[in-house]
């Protein structure tokens, strides 16, 4: 389906431009193109090119640091203010622009970027705030905007408890910006800006969906879920050809022999394993996880993006067939081979909805900020995955690691967490199949869209 050149409804779309926000609504924007919408995608010059998919127009949007985007920041919050105050005008200048085209009447923005809103109220247009993280996540900052969050959280006197979190949640499977808020300002102050405005929005959509995430969602906040943003070929509809996001920003994939080689593994029998597109892994923990590979005795794919001088000495050439590093990867594509039958991640929202909707269970290893509440759904809420415990320093054992593959692959637990995982992916292609609740949900976004205000 390409981009409708003669729509009633127009959306510009503005990610925050890294991976994991990239990604969802990218997707999201391909979702609302093959409903009829116009949409506009608006990144900045340092994304842009690195975004290939043609049902949606891109156009630029500066923040700021148009070469290097903001690994050139000196620091987050100078990031964010200048993405702020450049921001907020490239995005005025792009609407007067498309104005000759064909209007804009909806701006749907990422909720790192609380300004947009002010643009689509000066402009007098619809505004839309998408809400990556999960919706139980998003409850915990609600409820500390409405000042229902005692600090210091360990001096609380009763036991906390969130809806669709188990009770009592211990402080440190809060996101860390709540359970450590003075380590973490900018990004608090951020998510903070975004409660404080979040009734002025005409919507706002989540990365969800209703099945998932009942309690979070039971109406007390006004949430409307919208997905997995997951490419559909990944939610029971192999024949489909939306099989990827359609942005590699992280060392685009020249070669694919890893699917080779996967392709000469039993069903299952791989440990795939990935912490995303931010977090960073020290030569110590290196050192772990290469050792718990190999006393798992399992296959695996291991993705270091950071240079390889991490791994202990003679690892890669010692592989032989034992496993493969690998500097990136399509991640859709391995988590969906059958042979993938483990994914070690550190709990990203966007590759929590991509293990669950592909059916593959997990060994949670979180870090920071929303993942250790991800990693806590995961293992007790969805049943579908086992967490891998860390030390007093923070790092994680290769004994632990070893330990908790074996009880993924073939311990007590592995009927169990396959079950919950073919369970979860079922009910996630349910909710975007036509008809199901988040289906529904964009379908009503987008009736509004062509037939309202703007
Ligand atoms: N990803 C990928 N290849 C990799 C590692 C990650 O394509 O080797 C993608 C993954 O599919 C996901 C995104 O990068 O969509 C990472 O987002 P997530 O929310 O999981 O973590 P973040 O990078 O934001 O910490």
């Amino acid at each position: 389906m390409k981009n409708n050149p003669n729509p009633k409804g127009h959306v510009i779309v503005l990610p925050y431009p890294a991976q994991g926000h990239i990604n969802p609504l990218l997707q999201f924007s391909k979702l609302l193109v093959r409903k009829g919408l116009k949409v506009t995608f608006a990144t900045t010059p340092y994304t842009i090119n690195l975004i290939h998919e043609p049902t949606v127009s891109v156009e630029p949007i500066s923040d700021g640091y148009d070469e290097g985007g903001f690994n050139h920041a000196p620091s987050l919050e100078s990031y964010i203010e200048s993405y702020r105050s450049v921001g907020s005008k490239t995005l005025s200048e792009l609407i007067m622009k498309l104005r000759h085209s064909c209007a804009v009447n909806c701006i749907v923005y990422d909720s790192m970027l609380t300004w947009a809103l002010d643009v689509a109220k000066q402009f007098g247009i619809y505004g839309a705030v998408f809400l990556t993280n999960a919706a139980s996540v998003c409850c915990i900052y609600w409820e500390m905007k409405l000042g229902n969050l005692v600090f210091p959280l360990e001096k609380w006197v009763l036991p906390i408890s969130f809806p669709g979190l188990p009770t009592p949640l211990g402080v440190s499977d809060l996101p860390s910006f709540v359970a450590r808020p003075d380590d973490h300002k900018a990004y608090l102050d951020a998510i903070m800006g975004i409660f404080q405005t979040l009734e002025n929005n005409d919507w706002v959509l989540c990365n969800t969906f209703q099945e998932l995430e009942t309690q979070a969602l039971d109406g007390k906040w006004p949430v409307i879920p919208v997905g997995p943003m997951v490419p559909s070929a990944y939610l029971h509809q192999p024949s489909s050809d939306d099989t990827a996001y359609g942005a590699t920003l992280w060392n685009p994939i020249s070669s694919k022999s890893y699917m080779t080689w996967l392709g000469t593994k039993p069903p299952r029998s791989v440990v795939y394993v990935s912490f995303g597109s931010m977090a960073t892994t020290t030569a110590k923990q290196a050192k772990e996880i290469a050792t718990g590979l190999k006393a798992s005795e399992k296959k695996f794919i291991w993705v270091v993006k950071e240079s390889w001088d991490i791994l202990p000495e003679g690892f890669i050439s010692g592989l032989d067939d034992a496993g493969l590093v690998v500097t990136w990867c399509n991640q859709l594509e391995v988590l969906a081979h059958p042979a993938i039958g483990c994914f070690v991640t550190h709990c990203g929202w966007n590759s929590v909805l991509e293990a669950l909707s592909i059916g593959v269970p997990m060994v949670t290893v979180a870090q920071w900020s929303d993942q250790p509440t991800n990693a806590k759904l995961v293992e007790v809420v969805w049943g579908v995955g086992t967490r891998a415990h860390k030390d007093s320093d923070g790092v994680l054992s290769g004994k632990e690691l070893e330990k908790c593959i074996r009880e993924v692959l073939d311990g007590g637990k592995s009927e169990d967490l396959k079950r919950s995982a073919s369970k979860w992916s079922e009910s996630a292609a349910r909710a975007l199949s036509v008809g199901g609740t988040s289906d529904k949900n964009i379908s009503e976004f987008v009736k509004i869209l062509i037939s309202g205000k703007g």
